[in-house]
């Protein structure tokens, strides 16, 4: 941190941050994380008290657990060996593996834990303070190094570079002007039941293909509750509540009284969208950057997350707007080569899917390769985006289903 109008020794100087995160998800946490560890002074702003809920299934791929803090112990609540997969209820039919597929947490927990591990690197962190808005000109900025973080209060922070973590309806996404190409909904609910039941689910998910096009629909045993839900294309809420209502009875389990009922959207960036703007970057839910087909996203926040903030140190130390663009960029280079390519794949896997939802359970049910391909990229051996480099026929088989 450093002091501005140090020669006015009489006015108290405000500190300016060296980078200043927004939201205290994964994405801001490993932002926060990764710039601390830099060795750099870092403010983590978060407008809930931690720990907080959110509407998430908690599974954690492979490419999570190789995204964490070194040392960061996953507070697993079950280990997933075996898959049921059903089309809207039917075809039930259910895969197993020896080897752990992904595995399962709860968010406040999970959470909580990422953001004890940026403050032990050196963040500072606040919580229960909501950002307002941020400004990089205007009578709030002192200079041009500098971006002003307006908070709900009024109160003003200052700081050389900013992550905007604060998720799928945050202000910094506005702010940047990120674009959108897909927009979901996505229903929960944390069911507590009895024993016998929780037992019949142990180490087992099940994905239902949904009724309506590219929905689906998940049971993620955590111990004694089940987390259950829902996603699909925004528009159609009322169909989508139905889909979990008919889920849920299907299943058995309306006569169990949830201890959380949600809903939370999830929002694909498009292909052209910033990633920046000025000296603001944005990463995770904020930025778009979500797996369109799974509509996965830990991984893609604690990866992009960590370079948002690796990339913030570099325009924390920008001179001028050129230098400070030339970083982000960077940034942005970054992302575009690894999330964007695999976010390009699984745009291409929605598609599909949302065409020939048989074929992708005729596939994983009946057709070893599939399966395994999908064990492989769950567990993290490989990417959607890798699959499709190295095998040419799985790339020439989305070609053909293209059509
Ligand atoms: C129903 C559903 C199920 C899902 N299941 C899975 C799953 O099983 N596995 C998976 O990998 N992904 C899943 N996802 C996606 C995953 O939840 C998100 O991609 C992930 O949470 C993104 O992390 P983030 O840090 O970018 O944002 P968030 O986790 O949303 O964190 C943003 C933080 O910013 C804070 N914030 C917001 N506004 C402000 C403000 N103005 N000032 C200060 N703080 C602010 C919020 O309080 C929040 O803590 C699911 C999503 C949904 C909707």
């Amino acid at each position: 941190m450093s002091s501005e109008n140090e020669d006015h020794a009489e006015s108290v100087a405000a500190p300016v941050w060296d980078v200043v995160v927004v939201g205290a998800g994964p994405a801001g946490a490993s932002a926060a994380y990764a710039a601390a560890t830099a060795g750099r002074q870092v403010l983590l702003l978060e407008k809930a008290e931690l720990p907080r809920y959110k509407t998430c299934g908690g599974g954690i791929i492979g490419p999570s657990r190789d995204s964490l803090p070194p040392g960061f112990e996953l507070p697993l609540r079950d280990r997933v060996h075996a898959v049921t997969f059903s089309m809207n209820g039917k075809l039930a039919r259910t895969r197993r593996s020896k080897k752990m597929l992904f595995g399962l947490i709860n968010r406040p927990e999970f959470d909580a834990g990422l953001v004890t591990a940026a403050e032990k690197a050196g963040a500072t962190v606040r919580t229960g303070v909501a950002v307002a808005r941020v400004e990089q000109h205007g009578p709030a900025v002192p200079d041009r190094r500098t971006v002003a973080v307006v908070l709900a209060d009024g109160e003003t922070v200052l700081a050389r570079a900013v992550v905007g973590a604060d998720g799928s309806a945050g202000r910094i996404g506005a702010h940047v002007g990120v674009k959108l190409d897909q927009v979901d909904l996505g229903l929960e609910a944390e069911i507590p039941v009895p024993k016998t039941v929780a037992d019949d689910w142990a180490g087992r998910v099940l994905i239902d293909w949904g009724p309506m096009p590219g929905s689906y629909g998940w049971v993620f045993p955590k111990g004694d509750v089940l987390t259950v839900g829902v996603i699909s294309a925004r528009g159609d809420g009322a169909g989508t509540k139905r889909y979990l209502e008919d889920f849920i009875g299907r299943l058995g389990l309306a006569g169990f009284e949830p201890a959380v009922s949600s809903g939370h959207l999830t929002r694909c960036r498009s292909d052209d969208s910033p990633l920046s703007r000025g000296r603001v970057l944005v990463c995770g839910d904020a930025a778009g950057l979500l797996e369109p087909w799974t509509r996965e996203g830990i991984s893609f926040a604690l990866r992009s997350g960590k370079i948002a903030g690796e990339w913030a140190v570099r325009i924390s130390e920008a001179h001028d707007a050129v230098d400070a663009r030339r970083q982000a960029l960077n940034y942005a280079f970054a992302i575009k080569a690894g999330l964007g390519v695999e976010m390009a794949v699984g745009r291409r896997m929605l598609k599909l899917f949302e065409r020939r939802p048989g074929l992708f359970h005729a596939l994983l049910t009946g057709f070893r390769p599939a399966w395994n391909a999908f064990a492989n990229v769950t567990r993290g051996s490989t990417s959607l985006g890798e699959m499709v480099r190295a095998h040419p026929a799985a790339q020439r088989l989305l070609n053909t289903l293209d059509k």
